[in-house]
């Protein structure tokens, strides 16, 4: 099988590494790839994930029979249609579908349509009114722009005054002359732990790919900004077999339905974000993509061939059989140039890769690197990806963070706790 894989990320990276081992791939290749992809194949670095003619053109000529697609931003601007309507498998939603991570408002009105536990919300384009939903409601409670605001999205809003403040500069944001009007959703603050679930789906058939935990934050304890994740691991202790049913049968498959019967079925990795509360389950939000960094855990866990399984996932033809994950534990642990997530240099020199590799269980993933002759040098925030397997999650944590001593970037940062939560309560 052919097949041409998008994206440049340290998720991309891990697919890579995962299909590459399938005894079913001929053809390799990658748009615009990372010098870790590289290693299996072919990079045209000069296509633009946005250039979708390139991008068909490219299919025809390498014969290609799947495209993978690691981003979100490809799919919500319809690239899986392009290329189905060509006749070729896309393992990733079309447009429609992709709205779920799209749009939070389309996600939102399809869990009220269909009795999806999620955080109760009000939806608003006049101030006034939101201002006065939110005094009747009271704090904390949580605004959330729609897609067009994205990068100013969510406002978490802990008393009522940071509430009305946000409202205002939300509002501020829009108008006629930002050329777009304002709608502003307003949820309920939903308290618990956060877990993030991963299942195929390929229109019909749910298959679960396991659970996982991330950490937005930049510094240890949860500190500093956000970020695109500075670690992960996976299975998070908290989702037990218990609440995975009930995830399944209460918001998973509801959706795969609705969206099926909608006549826009689902194709592709369904990432849910869910908040465990005291009264069971309930989604915060759908991204129709592997998370990054949880996707680099969930490869080091998966024990099948991954290309047979997005093939069928891509033509409708899964098989109701469990995915096969290892029972072991994995982690991803982010090293990120200094400064990052505000401004930070690149360019500077990286060398031990191939010693943390050495470590038993440890893979390292490149995120935002670039090759120069024989050197790898920084060219991104989150840099790479110090990725490791063990027997339970302490002897994973361990091994990532010895890779990560051994891997020498002086410019380059990492969290010392990833896993924190974890380590409390597992008990395997
Ligand atoms: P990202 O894709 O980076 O997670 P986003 O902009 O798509 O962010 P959400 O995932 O909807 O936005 O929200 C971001 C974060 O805000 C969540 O991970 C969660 O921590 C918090 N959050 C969102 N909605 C709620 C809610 N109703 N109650 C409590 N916390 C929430």
């Amino acid at each position: 099988m052919n097949v041409l894989l998008l994206g440049s990320g340290g998720r991309e990276h891990a697919l890579a590494w995962k299909l590459a081992q399938s005894p079913l791939i001929e053809g390799f290749f990658a748009v615009p790839g990372n010098p870790g992809i590289a290693d299996y194949a072919t990079c045209f670095e000069g296509i633009a994930l946005t250039d979708h003619d390139a991008i068909v053109a490219l299919c025809g000529a390498h014969r290609i029979d799947l495209v993978v697609v690691g981003p979100e931003a490809p799919l919500v601007e319809g690239i899986a249609d392009r290329l189905i309507n060509e006749g070729i498998a896309v393992f990733g939603p079309r447009q429609v579908a992709a709205q779920l991570e799209g749009s939070k408002l389309f996600t939102k009105e399809l869990c009220k349509a269909h009795n999806i536990p999620t955080a109760a919300f009000g939806r608003f384009d006049d101030r006034e009114a939101a201002r006065a939903y939110v005094e009747r409601h009271g704090a904390p409670i949580v605004l959330k722009a729609d897609g067009l605001m994205a990068g100013k999205g969510v406002i978490v809003a802990l008393t009522l005054d940071e509430a009305l403040a946000g409202i205002d500069e939300v509002f501020a944001m829009g108008g006629p002359e930002a050329g777009f009007r304002t709608e502003i959703l307003i949820e309920e603050f939903l308290e618990g732990e956060e877990v993030s679930f991963f299942c195929l789906i390929d229109g019909e058939t749910v298959l679960p790919f396991g659970s996982a935990q991330d950490h937005k934050r930049a510094f240890d304890g949860d500190e500093g900004p956000n970020t695109g994740g500075m670690g992960a691991y996976s299975p998070a202790p908290i989702f037990t077999a218990e609440i995975e049913r009930r995830v399944l049968g209460e918001i998973i498959k509801p959706t795969a339905r609705a969206l099926a019967d909608a006549d826009c079925p689902y194709r592709g990795v369904l990432f849910a974000g869910l908040m465990i509360t005291a009264k069971g389950p309930k989604l915060i939000e759908y991204n129709v993509r592997f998370g990054d960094p949880e996707c680099q855990a969930l490869m080091l866990r998966l024990d099948a061939d991954l290309l047979p399984l997005l093939h069928a996932v891509a033509t409708g033809r899964l098989e109701n059989q469990p995915v096969p994950l290892k029972p072991e534990a994995a982690i991803t642990v982010v090293m990120a140039a200094r400064g990052y997530p505000g401004s930070y240099s690149k360019g500077s020199r990286i060398s031990g890769i191939g010693a943390a590799e050495s470590v038993p269980g440890v893979k390292v993933f490149h995120a935002g690197t670039r090759r120069e002759g024989a050197a790898i040098l920084a060219n991104g925030g989150r840099v790479l990806n110090i990725a490791a397997i063990g027997g339970n999650v302490a002897e994973a944590r361990e091994r990532a963070y010895d890779g990560a001593a051994l891997i020498d970037w002086p410019e380059g940062f990492y969290r010392r706790d990833i896993a924190w939560r974890a380590l409390g309560s597992d008990t395997r």
